[in-house]
């Protein structure tokens, strides 16, 4: 039970930090509350924005560090010191740790188109986020294969994973192949309750599992990478984050935010507690959300009948306009029989169409009239003559959709043609549409090290945290694909190396007493 370091979560931060911890010779241990590991990583598209790294110069593309540094500058805005070096450590990072991932071929990257977020200066013409390369289950070791959380879609119908693990699946797998090739331990259905101080230094994990609570003693420090607090109805109320815990993504039963909660007993700042990565998530009849982007036609309007936004923004910035005025929560999604009465988007997990239409999270209807009176909104017939007609001409005056590179990637490109569609052909659907979050974004304040601060700024002996745990470099804005997971990623590695560090013969000054943020 006493190790170098103790993990608590296991998604793609947590894994990639126990690895490189395990694979530098310290003892580690990952806790894991439930059965399986990876968490909402496991069901991401397994994107990281990791910018400036030979994979991307591979591709031939235009980024380095010096273009991400541009483009965060406009994207995040003006940054305090301590944030400043945060941004930093990350940009100076994301090279190093994919060298270092890559070095032993635990890890292969690759890059696959998908645009960043913002049209501003230093973004990449199709995107810099890199992925891991898919894995054959065949290939994994049994012990992998057995504990990685399935995609969403068959998770949440109890069924197992595919035979080919792509995304952030791949990213799990290769992860925990690395950390258990090395010899580290995982604990699964070992819940993480609280800390273990001793001496004002954080010295262990408490641990409820199906026999007991349990101590778990780490010699060198803890990293808290246990995603947000998602799943947890009343600190959502509480803190003021939009959405819902039953529409979450994060895997039924994860992310409740007990080591967020921990580390603020043992003395953390926290910050963005009233943020999450959002998105507009289709309401499914079990009540859940589920993630959807990349609309191909149709609109999204209130519950008054009236758009509100580009329903192709970037789905972070979509959910922030959904968050925006109470009528919009639930909103509608209005689309025609062009695809045979399957929903023009990507929906993860889209479901069955007939389900929908029994449960009447869908309506359908013969006329666009009918529709408004079956949802209510009043204003839908005029919403949609003045689409149409947006749609004859090629422009959406409103809210410019299609504009944007973004906006027709996963349309084919081109102009707003490719998106903006008449809806033309009954009968005509409704879609009931909440606002749903990849996880919350707010939690404990860290250093450019990863260490957890306190709210004069010192740090807490032994006390790390990345991913969801802590509060986002990203600060409110959500730059392109990959930045939960690329964020995640670095500062658990820049976690490991502090935590090397203080087993050097200077770490009592290294980890310990530098002043705060110097
Ligand atoms: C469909 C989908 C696609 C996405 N695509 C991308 C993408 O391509 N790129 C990207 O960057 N982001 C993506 N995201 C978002 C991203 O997956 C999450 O924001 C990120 O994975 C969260 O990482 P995490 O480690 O904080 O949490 P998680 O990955 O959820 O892991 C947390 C783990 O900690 C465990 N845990 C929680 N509490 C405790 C406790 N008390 N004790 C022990 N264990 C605990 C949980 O059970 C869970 O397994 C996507 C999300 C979804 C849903």
């Amino acid at each position: 039970m006493t190790f170098d370091v103790v993990v608590v979560g296991s998604g793609g931060g947590a894994l990639v930090g126990a690895h490189l911890a395990q694979r530098a010779g310290l003892r580690t241990v990952v806790v894991e509350r439930t059965a399986y590991v990876g968490g909402t990583s496991a069901y991401s598209g397994g994107a990281c924005w990791l910018p400036g790294t030979p994979v991307q110069q591979e591709a031939g593309l235009p980024d380095s560090t010096d273009s991400a540094r541009v483009y965060l500058d406009h994207v995040l805005g003006e940054l305090d010191a301590p944030r400043r070096r945060r941004v930093e450590a990350f940009l100076a990072e994301a090279p190093r740790l994919v060298e270092a991932l890559t070095a032993d071929g635990t890890f292969a990257f690759e890059w696959t188109p998908f645009p960043e977020y913002y049209d501003a200066p230093g973004r990449v013409p199709g995107g810099r986020s890199i992925q891991p390369s898919a894995v054959r289950r065949a290939d994994l070791p049994a012990a992998v294969a057995a504990l990685v959380r399935p995609p969403v879609e068959r998770d949440r119908m109890g069924r197992e994973g595919r035979s080919t693990l792509s995304g952030g699946q791949a990213l799990i797998a290769r992860a925990l192949t690395g950390f258990l090739h090395a010899g580290g331990t995982v604990r699964t259905e070992h819940r993480m309750t609280d800390l273990v101080v001793e001496d004002g230094r954080v010295v262990g994990v408490l641990a409820e599992t199906p026999s007991g609570t349990v101590e778990l003693r780490a010699e060198r420090g803890v990293l808290l990478a246990a995603g947000g607090f998602e799943g947890n109805a009343e600190l959502r109320t509480s803190r003021g984050v939009p959405g819902d815990a039953a529409w979450t993504m994060a895997p039924a039963g994860t992310n409740a935010g007990e080591p967020i909660e921990a580390g603020v007993r043992a003395g953390a700042a926290t910050d963005l507690l009233d943020q999450g990565w959002l998105c507009p998530g289709m309401l499914h009849p079990d009540g859940r959300g589920s993630f959807v982007l990349a609309f191909r036609s149709g609109l999204m309007v209130d519950r008054a009948g009236r758009r509100y936004a580009n329903e192709n923004l970037p789905y972070d910035r979509f959910g922030r306009e959904m968050a925006k005025a109470a009528e919009r929560v639930p909103s509608w999604f209005v689309f025609d029989a062009g695809e045979g009465g399957r929903i023009p988007a990507i929906a993860m997990p889209e479901g069955d169409p007939a389900e929908h239409l029994a449960a009447g999270t869908w309506l359908r209807a013969d006329s666009i009239a009918e529709l408004a009176e079956a949802t209510g909104a009043a204003g839908l017939e005029e919403t949609v003559q003045r689409f149409n007609a947006y749609a004859q001409a090629g422009r959406d005056p409103d809210f410019g959709r299609g504009e944007d590179e973004y906006d027709t990637f996963f349309a084919g490109g081109g102009g707003p043609d490719a998106v903006v569609k008449p809806l033309a052909q009954g009968p005509f659907y409704a879609a009931r549409f909440v606002l749903c979050d990849l996880g919350t974004k707010g939690g404990l304040v860290t250093d450019e090290r990863a260490r957890v601060l306190r709210a004069d700024g010192s740090a807490i002996p032994g006390l790390y945290a990345s991913s969801n745990s802590a509060a986002s470099v990203m600060g409110e804005t959500y730059p392109g694909p990959g930045a939960p997971l690329g964020t995640a990623m670095v500062f658990a590695s820049l976690a490991v190396q502090d935590l090397l560090a203080a087993g050097q013969p200077d770490s009592a000054v290294s980890a310990e007493t530098v002043a705060p943020n110097s």
